[in-house]
């Protein structure tokens, strides 16, 4: 324990690995005698979400802050190399080139592409930006990789998106919980103990992976599913429980609408066909059917295990009739929450960086919000530019020439979209690339500008968490070397282009003050929510129409915001995959994440301790289907798609399906999973087919 007067600073901040947002106190002290470097001591804060816990990320989440790796000063690239410049320098060379642009091939050559992780402030600033600035169409962001099957499907069913619509305090009154392709014993930790809290109250867990994961690992009932056949297996736990008798008709009568339709369709499902489909037997489907339709209370989660298929937005739809044919919702103990991953994955998708969207989760194809939002910027609502295209078809335009410079702020698009190579090509010849970033991301070392942003523990802002919990992240901590908050570039930037009035900002809570009102009214309403208030309170739910009433975690209590104030139930169409194993690809691939590391690795690469659990990319595979292909454990191999190859070292686990492989995302270059995954799109939501590409895989030594 450092003395008191060894300590440099107490700061109190907020983990940037994931959606709970654990608080958390970082202490610095002087340097140990013989040593120059600072030392660092985190401890988990106590708050309402993870009370007080922190995972691995966490723990170790100051060592990319503190890297010698960190990015201190703007970049320009010259003759095939960086060179270190002014700030001055390098935002007029980003106005110049983006002007020229512009009146070459109009705006909509420009394109910005943002992420997940920025703050509300930063995500509000960003869709400003970009159709005021830069008058450009073209915005989007990797949340579309991340939430928008959920998203869609949320919107349709409820009426609106909230991650989660009850609080985290009450899963452990749920009796039962499915968990359907989450990890979140390695993905969101700190949540684990509401689960074997919910488990110690006898609930019943159901997990849905085609993997034992360490969270199926308390499941009472595991439903080791085919990759891609989610949907189906929704479409068979409904059916059985219809069969037996468990369907909540009072609900349904008094809160939904479209049952009758549904109903129809219930009588044309036959368990035993999906149980073929799925590989789960229809005993097991019935058993959980019955444990879930049973139960008093209970709560559906979803992640991209569901989500990231071709079919995702139906398979949540899926999903989200059992909560609403059994009347799970709306009450403790009950409800459906997608588990976002990404730090300000909740808030990062409601503020105007998604290509649809304006703040507040306002439509830019409705005149009336249209008009909202303009007013508020001081606009004609003419001016603001129509909807462009999602994240993978934004670097498709960009392949196609169509968008000629790129602006990306807080995302590293070569490594986290499908089809890296085509990404890569496209970003290698598009004509003026900017990157803002911490680090010489893989994405950075193909810019021709890159711009040092601050870290987490550096920059003031606001987060929203899977619970739709607005917490307030502090800093009194200076900048390093020549650093920027994002938020500030953004600002200098827009003045350089000739728009200082709309972006007069000098700090996040100037940015706030004008979101809340931007948001006024819509259905992610922040206009309750004040800086001050966050300080008082430690975190406010959304919506939060008034600055002195209470908000409420739990939602849909009442009535549901749709028109006529009911939940819609679906007829849920399960679509194959364009891709089937087949000869030539005979193994179904899917991804997702490891403990230690945080989307595509940038910063958790950059921390030896997290590093050091996983250096390289690896492939998981049940050792007979190993034997089947000649592949050693350990070995490096090269896995080959349709679309391009990565090679990874070779992993047994004989806790994965045998038609099944998996492959963690956070490697880039010639260890990235994402040369190889398909770019089929859902055509609801434009999510990625993550989880379904096929491929082959034979050691590297017989290549
Ligand atoms: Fe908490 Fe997530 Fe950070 Fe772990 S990674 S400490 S669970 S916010």
């Amino acid at each position: 324990e450092p003395t008191s007067s060894d300590k440099l600073n107490v700061i109190q901040t907020q983990c940037p690995f994931c959606s709970v947002q654990c608080k958390m106190q970082v202490t610095i002290t002087e340097p140990a005698e013989g040593s120059n470097r600072l030392s660092y001591t985190i401890e988990g804060a106590a708050n309402a979400a993870s009370e007080g816990r922190l995972c691995v990320k966490g723990m170790n989440a100051h060592q990319h802050a503190t890297s010698t790796e960190r990015l201190l000063h703007p970049l320009i690239k010259r003759g095939g190399k960086f060179v270190e410049a002014t700030w001055e320098e390098a935002l007029r060379t980003i106005r110049d080139r983006f002007q020229a642009t512009s009146q070459t091939y109009g705006p909509d050559a420009v394109g910005v592409y943002g992420g997940g992780s920025l703050t509300n402030e930063t995500a509000y600033l960003l869709g400003k930006f970009a159709r005021i600035a830069l008058g450009t169409k073209y915005i989007d962001y990797n949340g579309r990789f991340c939430m928008s099957a959920a998203a869609s499907a949320g919107t349709k069913v409820f009426g609106v998106d909230r991650g989660l619509t009850c609080r985290l305090a009450d899963i452990p009154l749920a009796k039962c919980i499915i968990l359907a392709g989450t990890n979140i014993a390695e993905c969101q930790p700190t949540l684990m103990p509401y689960f074997t809290k919910a488990k110690e109250n006898g609930a019943t867990i159901i997990v849905i992976d085609p993997r034992v994961t360490a969270t199926a690992a308390i499941a009472d009932i595991h439903l080791q599913v085919k990759p891609g056949t989610d949907a189906a297996l929704a479409n068979g736990l409904l059916k059985a429980i219809e069969e037996e008798g468990l369907l909540n008709e009072k609900f349904i009568g008094e809160k939904t609408s479209g049952f009758y339709e549904l109903k129809k369709n219930i009588s044309t499902i036959d368990i035993d066909q999906i149980a073929e489909l799925t590989g789960i037997s229809e005993a097991d489907i019935r058993k959980a059917a019955i444990a879930y339709g049973k139960a008093d209370t209970g709560i559906i989660f979803t992640a991209r295990g569901v989500e990231q298929q071709t079919d995702g937005h139906m398979a949540v739809r899926g999903f989200l009739n059992l909560v609403l044919a059994t009347g799970k919702i709306g009450k403790p103990g009950c409800g459906y929450g997608a588990v976002t991953g990404q730090a300000n994955g909740q808030g990062g998708r409601e503020h105007g960086q998604k290509s649809d969207q304006l703040p507040g989760y306002r439509s830019i194809e409705n005149e009336h919000d249209r008009a909202y939002v303009a007013k508020v910027w001081g606009i004609d609502p003419a001016m603001l530019p129509r909807k462009g295209v999602s994240a993978y078809e934004m670097m498709e335009l960009v392949h196609q020439d169509v968008i000629r410079s790129l602006f990306v702020m807080g995302s590293n698009p070569v490594v986290s979209n499908p089809n890296a190579t085509l990404v890569e090509e496209g970003l290698a010849k598009c004509e003026f690339l900017v990157v803002a970033d911490m680090f010489m991301s893989e994405t950075a070392r193909m810019a021709d500008v890159i711009l040092p942003v601050t870290s987490y523990i550096e920059n003031t802002g606001t987060l929203t968490n899977l619970e739709g919990r607005v917490l307030l992240r502090e800093s009194n901590v200076q900048a390093p070397g020549g650093t920027k908050n994002d938020w500030a570039i953004l600002c200098e930037l827009a003045a350089l282009l000739g728009h200082e009035s709309y972006f007069p900002f000098q700090n996040a809570e100037q940015i706030f003050e004008e979101l809340r009102v931007a948001s006024r009214g819509g259905l992610a309403d922040y206009y309750g929510i004040t800086y001050d208030r966050l300080r008082r309170e430690g975190g406010v739910y959304w919506p939060c129409p008034s600055p002195d009433k209470p908000s409420s975690g739990i939602m849909f209590q009442n009535f549901f915001p749709h028109p006529d104030g009911r939940a819609v139930f679906t007829v849920v169409e399960s679509r194959a995959p364009q891709e089937t194993p087949c000869e030539q690809y005979p193994l179904t691939m899917t991804n997702g994440r490891v403990l230690s590391h945080y989307l595509t690795g940038v910063q958790t690469r950059r921390s030896k301790t997290l590093a050091a659990r996983n250096m390289d990319n690896f492939i998981e595979i049940h050792p007979k289907t190993a034997k089947q292909y000649w592949i050693e454990e350990g070995e490096w191999v090269v896995v080959q798609s349709r679309r391009g190859s990565f090679t990874v070292r070779s992993r047994y686990s004989d806790q994965i399906r045998e038609d099944t492989v998996f492959v963690p995302m956070h490697w880039g270059g010639a260890q990235n999973v994402n040369r190889a995954t398909s770019p089929e799109l859902d055509p609801n939501c434009k999510m990625p087919g993550f989880k379904t590409s096929v491929v082959s895989i034979i050691p590297l030594r017989l290549q």
